[in-house]
């Protein structure tokens, strides 16, 4: 069936019908750019929670059912200043709730037919299979706790998850605001890393944009990398290169750190070993033998290649998902207050209108929004309230630094932006695990799953999340015979040290 998938693709490519006739996999679209022939390298989708001007957002919600922005988001903006087509919109779980694009007000996005209907993943699931597919080179997701890893996984393309602040959030519809970043997904790093360049910029409208001070700190701490002596190490890096107010002497440190980012970019290429942390905690038992057999395949492939694999240890993984699962609905739950049926979208029900202020509220969000969405709403206005907040939302907040606290044990890289982080020299560069301990899923068995069977899948994601870390779904075929968007997808996971994207994306592409 995916052979016959690629077909349908391929001979719909490139008119408005294609775009509309999928309608599970892209919610808008606008007539290819006119002159035709258009290479799908000029063209890309956004996932629909990114504003546009021209194109509707809906976040797939009916609450922001024909609402249009009145301004496009930043990443678009960018985007098309490179001469980059947005050509349509794509579908995805309800303002970034789910796993499995299944969660979303126009329907599931499906791929395969009948009874092999399969998930995609989610919640960037959409734009995974616009890349899959073949109908776009790239696609623009977002990733709060594994939307653009998970998605990437199940079809077999590579999804970059970057640091936290790296790519403006500035209209970027928020779900849980201090941990949404915005991902890139495409078949190649290389791809990958040429969006990321477009992208990677400091935005003074997004408040959590890293800023040029921050950016210059972070080069400074990649240098501790080299394999100095100690001593030298640290007066290498620029830990210390805290609080810096005075403009001209930041100017003056960031051209040294791209100086000195020149000549440590030289003795990277020039670099053959790399040390690979394995986390005792991500061997769990509910990983899919399959997915068990790939992750030591891809291990010894790595070793193979001269680098070393090392043992390390993330005490604080498991608790990472309830932390997570408590943190990120409090923030919807803040954030989505304001679909009220007046500011946004589909207006209220006028027949209400004479009631009381506070039922029709209800009666609004009650009828639009879906049921995972109310869910978490009512997860987080629960764990925010007087009552509950010292048990869960500030429990989860420490438990949040603690997973932080993990990362920064393990790598040779210190935290950038924490003083009190100096890296482990006996640390490792990165840290491969699997995106998720799960195959992708076909609809018919998610419909016997619980929500908790959904958040459980996400425990390999959600940690890279919290720390705020960079971290990549590169695709492990199972079977090396089967096309990409096929059942036997495995996706490997890539995480680094804050800061540390370029290094890692670098990585990706020389192993995969
Ligand atoms: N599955 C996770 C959730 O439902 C992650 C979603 C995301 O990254 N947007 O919250």
């Amino acid at each position: 069936y995916s052979t016959i998938y690629h077909d349908r693709l391929r001979s719909a490519r490139g008119t408005r019908a294609v775009l509309s006739g999928l309608e599970n996999l892209v919610l808008t679209g606008s007539p290819y750019p006119s002159g035709r022939n258009i290479a799908n390298d000029e063209v890309i989708v956004l996932k629909d929670n990114f504003l546009t001007t021209d194109l509707p957002t809906t976040c797939a919600s009916h609450i922001l059912e024909g609402f249009r922005g009145s301004a496009t988001s930043m990443v678009g903006r960018l985007l098309q200043d490179a001469g980059i087509h947005i050509v349509a919109k794509t579908n995805m779980d309800e303002f970034g709730m789910g796993s499995y694009s299944t969660n979303s007000a126009r329907g599931p996005v499906k791929h395969g037919f009948d009874s092999l209907e399969q998930s995609v993943g989610g919640s960037s699931g959409g734009s995974a299979l616009v890349v899959a597919g073949g109908l776009a080179r790239f696609a623009i997701g977002s990733d709060t706790g594994g939307s653009v890893r998970l998605p990437a996984a199940y079809t077999g393309i590579l999804g970059f998850k970057p640091s936290y602040g790296r790519i403006s959030r500035n209209g970027l519809i928020p779900y849980a605001n201090s941990l949404d970043t915005v991902g890139i997904m495409s078949t190649s790093v290389k791809d990958a890393i040429s969006i990321y360049r477009i992208l990677n910029k400091y935005d003074p409208a997004d408040p959590t944009s890293l800023d040029l001070n921050s950016r210059a700190r972070i080069s400074h701490a990649g240098l501790s990398r080299s394999r100095v002596p100690d001593h030298e190490a640290s007066n290498q890096v620029g830990v210390r290169v805290i609080g810096l107010r005075d403009k001209k002497e930041s100017a003056r440190l960031s051209l040294e750190a791209g100086m000195r980012w020149k000549a440590y970019g030289r003795q990277y290429l020039t670099k053959r070993s790399w040390r690979i942390g394995v986390p005792d905690e991500y061997n769990i038992q509910e990983m899919h033998p399959w997915i068990r057999i790939a992750w030591l395949k891809t291990l010894s492939v790595l070793q193979d290649m001269g680098n070393d694999i090392v043992h390390i240890s993330l005490p604080t993984t498991q608790s990472a998902l309830s932390a997570y699962y408590v943190l990120a609905p409090a923030e919807a739950s803040s954030n989505l207050a304001k679909y009220d049926g007046v500011r946004y979208g589909i207006p209220r029900d006028a027949e209400l209108a004479d009631n009381h202020e506070g039922v029709l509220y209800a009666h609004h969000r009650g009828q639009h929004f879906g049921d995972e969405v109310k869910r978490r709403i009512l997860l987080g206005t629960f764990s925010l309230s007087a009552g509950a907040m010292d048990n869960y939302f500030i429990q989860a907040q420490k438990v949040r630094r603690l997973v932080q606290q993990d990362f920064n044990n393990v790598f040779t890289v210190p935290h950038p932006l924490l003083e009190a982080s100096t890296g482990n020299p006996e640390g490792v560069d990165f840290i491969v695990v699997p995106t998720a301990p799960t195959l992708p899923p076909l609809l018919s068995e998610l419909k016997r799953q619980s929500p908790l069977d959904s958040y459980i899948n996400d425990i390999f994601t959600v940690p890279a999340s919290l720390a705020g870390l960079p971290a990549i779904s590169v695709p492990v075929v199972a079977d090396d015979d089967l096309p990409p968007t096929s059942d036997k997808n495995i996706g490997m996971q890539i995480i680094g040290q804050f800061g540390e994207d370029m290094p890692l994306l670098n990585f990706a592409r020389d192993t995969v």
